[in-house]
């Protein structure tokens, strides 16, 4: 090892904040690995997500896959408290390069290869052209704009993001009773339910967006 490179302290630090994106490096523990379908997480195009490399909160102009978090937290799944990683000597490239001290190898590869679905499922397995349907049919930066219209007293653009909701709803029931998935791996086949990859949808479908707005005339 070089003298002057930093050495991880492995203090958990940024395995509580979430775990890793995915980048080609990975495909093999993807493949045949300890990071199956139901230990990942997709997050889509136009979802709103935070950045903890770059810093802030922004929609993703390009899907990504990750390390999924645990139910209901934060850290990433892998995550053994206080201090240990259940998949050390099989992490992604992101964790082996990154030491919170000295961020500068990450925030200069860690948008680079990203993966996504569609380099993970082979082209044809059938889950692949559902997921690419379930992509068109709830695409995310158009959901963002029916639920702004709804917010400004848009109904017919209310009733669209209710049809979305509910579509988007019936795959996470389907995936499961017809091809036989666990229910686990869907927030990678499928992201995350709409109202949660889009926060607005609630606020799109709350009683109060049934009104409109009053003049200001
Ligand atoms: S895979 Fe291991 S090292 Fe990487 S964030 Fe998860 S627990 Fe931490």
């Amino acid at each position: 090892m070089h003298a002057t490179m930093p050495v991880c302290r492995r203090c958990g630090r940024c395995c509580r904040q979430g775990g890793p994106s995915l980048c080609r490096d990975d495909l093999p523990l993807v493949a045949s690995g300890p990071l199956g379908p139901h230990r990942l997480l997709t997050l889509r195009r136009g979802e709103c997500v935070t950045d903890n490399v770059a810093g802030g909160v922004a929609p993703l102009a390009a899907e990504l896959v990750k390390v999924r978090p645990v139910p209901g937290g934060r850290a990433c799944v892998f995550f053994r408290a206080p201090d240990a990683c259940a998949v050390h000597a099989d992490r992604p490239r992101q964790c082996r390069l990154l030491y919170c001290a000295a961020p500068e190898a990450v925030r200069a590869t860690y948008a680079r290869d990203r993966l996504t679905r569609r380099d993970i499922l082979a082209p044809d397995d059938p889950l692949a052209a559902l997921c690419a349907q379930h992509e068109a049919e709830t695409d995310l930066t158009r959901l963002a704009g029916l639920c702004r219209r709804t917010l400004a007293g848009d109904g017919a653009a209310r009733e669209e993001v209710a049809r979305l909701v509910r579509l988007d709803a019936a795959y996470r029931e389907l995936l499961p009773a017809r091809a036989g998935l666990p229910p686990e791996a869907l927030p990678f086949y499928l992201g995350r339910p709409l109202a949660q990859a889009l926060p607005a949808c609630r606020a799109a479908l709350a009683p109060a967006a049934l009104y409109k707005p009053r003049s200001s005339a």
